[in-house]
């Protein structure tokens, strides 16, 4: 173990301090007897200099990975490179605070203003609502949305709510927390939604239906129009999931595909750095339909989580309406582009031309070796993995999401070490078993990592 691997704890020593404040006034500390109540026991905290701090963080930030270190083509998650001067201008923002009187932070609602006209022009919507903090915050939103729709139209009988079978986790989740009941509906082998199969299931009982399109293979709902038709011929509405909408920029908007509420994810298609459970946002943008239900205020308390509207701002405006259109197709050429390197070693069941992510299911010679085996080599080659075992339509899925921000040569290195991998399935299946070899930890257990996580120093 190296000396900095040591938790900071263990770095500590009585007295060692890396500052030095001036004494404290007398008069500022408050009366003991004072409705301040003060801590019994002495705060336990690391004991060290100011070089130990650095090196720490610096260090841990380095036993990670993340887009500033490596290609990270993780499938529906959209994990592009944020451009820096992003950060730039939310620097500009350092002094803001929170609690300032409200006639100071008219810039701020100018920028939401703007960005609700940006978002509407770019997904075909009316306008957005910024109170959701993340996407799967934004379908429960939307759904609550179709819900008081009906309602407002004496409508209760509206329970269910359709959903694919290659859908996220999270639009069933979101489904049942809003009390909708969910009601599959089968893909065709082509990973189309199955039309057939839709429209038996329409009825007098349905709210609506929740698609993303391109779906979570990566695919092009071709018959969308007609989807639209049959639900809303049935009375049913739209919900678009537009997490991941790097394709459709500045080439086919929502909103003209019939779609009637729809989420983004600012954290994924705008560019804000994102894993670890936020800051994230995940407005929800409506049809003229639902307009009148949307309510105000539109953005959360505090000025919601503006950072992450202010990146996707300074990301939209860096572009401009030419360069968005770019993002799109770039993505769209990169998974193309990437399939169609590694078709003859990986097993690629749906071989159609894919949008901005598309998915392998596992090596074609695989032996033992499973998809785990090559996720964790990639790891020792300086690549982070694909989505693993999801969508749960293939057994052994690999799904890559390369996005628009990586270069020609960033896309041929991954191609030659996953083809590299693919040999050693065959040579040296044992090297892959026993993978990663260079990363500070290899495989944890996962379960017990999730269930019975340590997230607390203790002494003993
Ligand atoms: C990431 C994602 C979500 C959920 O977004 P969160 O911000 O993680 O809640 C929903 N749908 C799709 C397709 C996604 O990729």
């Amino acid at each position: 173990m190296r000396y900095y691997d040591k938790l900071i704890f263990e770095l500590s020593r009585p007295g060692r301090s890396g500052y030095s404040l001036p004494d404290m006034p007398k008069a500022s500390l408050p009366e003991p007897g004072s409705s301040i109540v003060w801590r019994q026991t002495p705060l336990e905290l690391p004991e060290v200099s100011e070089p130990d701090v650095v090196r720490h963080y610096t260090n841990l930030s380095q036993m990670n990975f993340g887009v500033d270190t490596g290609f990270y083509p993780l499938g529906s998650c959209t994990m592009k490179y944020n451009p820096k001067i992003n950060e730039e201008v939310v620097a500009l923002f350092n002094g803001y605070h929170p609690l300032q009187p409200e006639e100071t932070t008219v810039g701020i609602q100018s920028i939401y203003d703007f960005m609700d006209k940006a978002l509407a022009e770019i997904t075909g919507m009316r306008h957005f609502t910024f109170l959701p903090c993340a996407g799967a915050h934004g379908e429960l939103t939307g759904l609550m949305l179709i819900r008081e729709y009906h309602m407002s139209r004496g409508d209760a009988a509206r329970t269910k709510i359709i959903v694919p079978d290659s859908a996220h986790g999270t639009n069933p989740a979101s489904a049942a927390v809003c009390g909708l009941d969910v009601v599959v509906v089968k893909s065709r082998p082509d990973g189309l939604v199955d039309v057939d199969a839709l429209k038996p299931l329409l009825g007098p009982d349905i709210a609506g239906i929740m698609l993303t399109n391109p779906n979570t293979l990566g695919l092009f709902e071709k018959d969308i129009k007609q989807i639209a038709g049959l639900v809303h011929g049935c009375g049913g509405l739209l919900y678009y999931d537009g997490a991941n909408m790097n394709p459709l920029l500045g080439v086919v908007r929502p909103g003209d595909m019939g779609f009637d509420v729809m989420h983004l994810n600012l954290h994924k298609t705008f560019s804000t750095p994102h894993g670890g459970g936020g800051p994230g946002s995940g407005p929800v943008g409506v049809g003229e339909r639902l307009v009148p239900f949307l309510g105000k205020p539109r953005v959360s308390g505090f000025h919601g989580n503006f950072g992450v509207i202010l990146r996707a701002c300074a990301y939209i405006l860096a572009l401009g309406k030419e360069n968005v259109k770019l993002a799109g197709r770039l993505s769209t050429l990169a998974a193309n582009y990437i399939k169609e390197s590694l078709k003859d070693c990986y097993k690629l069941p749906i071989p159609s031309v894919c949008k901005h992510e598309f998915v392998f299911d596992g090596l074609k010679d695989a032996g033992d070796v499973t998809t785990l085996d090559v996720a964790k080599r990639l790891l020792d080659y300086g690549f982070h993995a694909p989505t693993i075992y999801f969508p749960l339509l293939f057994h052994q899925a690999l799904m890559i999401e390369p996005t628009e921000t990586e270069s020609l040569q960033t896309l041929d290195s991954f191609i030659e070490v996953m083809r590299k991998i693919a040999a050693e399935a065959s040579e040296n299946p044992g090297l892959l078993h026993g993978a990663p070899h260079n990363a500070p930890i290899s495989r944890p257990d996962e379960t017990a990592a999730a269930r019975q996580p340590i997230l607390k120093y203790s002494k003993v």
